[in-house]
């Protein structure tokens, strides 16, 4: 028989991606006992494990902007001591373990969340396995930060799978780097509209011309280490990234199509002739998957006309509609990535935090209730951190006052996050 256990928090927060992170470190520097799980053996989600290129986007979050500052010190060569949004994974998951301990945050690792202890609308908390076996961890106030809101739909909070129209999702990718690039010649074509000449062809023509379906396009960033590139080619359409099965036949296709998308690096990309795969993500890159229905739901039209909502905890959120083409390679016909119209960046209510039935539930991170195409921008992982910054006060500010959730007042959120 699997042994059971049991644990007693203020906040439990599951999955510790850049939302997680920020929510399980705000919570415990404002003062309350926190656990964050995470199924992985490193903290981070996609900005880690996924092997994530670059923060992208921006936010006025205080808690990314320290991030940024300590983890460039991290970096080595070209980039040491200079704040950039390129991402060392190897080193950014040692700063999240380091600043989860400064605020004395307790850890599981390798512990998959798989069930909410509920009564009636009430969350209680969350039903853990892991090596050691179950635990039922009892907690105040509960974050789902896992990216696909796994325990906020087992507590039976209401969701959109996907698009609205036929719950069709983004594709799903696995990162991957490669090595052995000439940098002084190497090509980085950092979005899906960005294009460059070459005398065999236009690289994104070639990339869809000689790179099999459902990949077809060319997308590679800058690292801080010498030579090593950073893919986000690989695609595999028509995936749940909330079914097990899927998640296995996504790793097998994207795989299958590394092999193809090396032979067009060498082939047509200047500086790529001898390059070859130095290492793949352990994560699969899963996009979107829930979107839960909240007390308001963020939809594309707040974000084109900025809009300051009275209740906002997430403040100067930017970025464009990056929504990956549903059906093949390249940029959804609905997305915008060059073309987005608007420069100035928006707010997200807390009311998107919160959903619409349960209590002592935060939803937190790309789960957080917005539609798809809202969603395509929000996703990004510096609006995520800000997103967590504000759950994690939230939570602490509710433990401490000794209230719901719904009583906090955003200006009280604002004031301590300092936005
Ligand atoms: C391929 C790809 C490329 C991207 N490119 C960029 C980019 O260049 N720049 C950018 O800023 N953003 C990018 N994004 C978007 C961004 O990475 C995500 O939207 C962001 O990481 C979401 O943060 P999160 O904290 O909500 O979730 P995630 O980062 O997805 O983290 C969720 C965490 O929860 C854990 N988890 C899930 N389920 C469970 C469970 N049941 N129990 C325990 N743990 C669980 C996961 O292991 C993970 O650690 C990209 C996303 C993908 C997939």
């Amino acid at each position: 028989m699997t042994p059971t256990f049991e644990l007693h928090t203020d906040v439990l927060v599951l999955g510790s991606g850049p939302s997680g992170f920020a929510a399980a470190y705000s919570a415990a520097k404002n003062g309350a006992k926190v656990i964050l799980v995470e199924q992985n053996g490193d903290v981070g989600g996609i900005s880690t494990s996924g092997l994530m290129s670059h923060w992208t986007g921006s936010c006025d979050s205080p808690l990314f902007n320290e991030m940024l500052k300590r983890s460039s010190l991290k970096n080595e060569g070209e980039f040491r001591n200079e704040i950039t949004n390129i991402i060392d994974p190897e080193k950014l998951k040692t700063l999240y373990l380091e600043m989860l301990d400064e605020v004395g945050c307790k850890l599981m690792l390798y512990t998959f969340a798989m069930d909410t202890i509920c009564e009636g609308d009430k969350v209680l908390g969350a039903s853990v396995i892991n090596k050691s076996g179950r635990t039922d961890i009892y907690a105040k106030i509960v974050i789902d930060a896992t990216g696909d809101g796994d325990v906020a739909a087992r507590a039976g909070a209401e969701f959109v799978l996907g698009r609205e129209s036929d719950s069709k999702m983004q594709p799903a990718t696995l990162m991957f780097k490669v090595g052995g690039v000439d940098y002084s010649r190497a090509v980085f074509l950092g979005s899906f509209e960005s294009t460059y000449e070459t005398p065999k062809g236009e690289l994104q023509a070639l990339a869809k011309e000689h790179i099999p379906s459902p990949a077809g396009h060319i997308l590679t960033y800058k690292t801080t280490l010498p030579g090593i590139v950073t893919c986000n080619m690989t695609n595999a359409i028509e995936i749940d990234g909330t079914c097990a099965d899927d998640l296995t036949k996504a790793m097998l296709t994207c795989r299958r199509q590394m092999d193809d998308i090396v032979r067009y690096l060498r082939e047509f990309v200047p500086g790529y002739e001898n390059c070859f795969v130095v290492s793949a993500a352990s994560l699969i890159g899963i996009r979107e998957t829930r979107h839960f229905k909240g007390k308001y739901t963020l939809n594309e039209q707040d974000i084109l006309e900025a809009k300051v909502f009275d209740d906002y905890v997430v403040k100067d959120a930017y970025f464009n509609f990056d929504v990956h083409n549903i059906t093949g390679a390249g940029l959804d016909k609905t997305g915008a990535q060059k073309n987005f119209s608007q420069d100035k960046g928006y707010t997200i209510p807390y009311r998107c935090l919160i959903p619409e039935v349960k209590e002592n539930l935060l939803l937190c991170g790309r789960n957080i209730s917005g539609t798809h195409i809202a969603h395509s921008n929000f996703r990004a992982m510096p609006i995520c951190l800000g997103i967590g910054e504000a759950a994690g006060t939230a939570a602490a500010l509710a433990v401490s006052q000794g209230c719901s959730l719904v009583d906090i007042k955003a200006e009280q959120i604002r004031e301590i996050v300092g936005i």
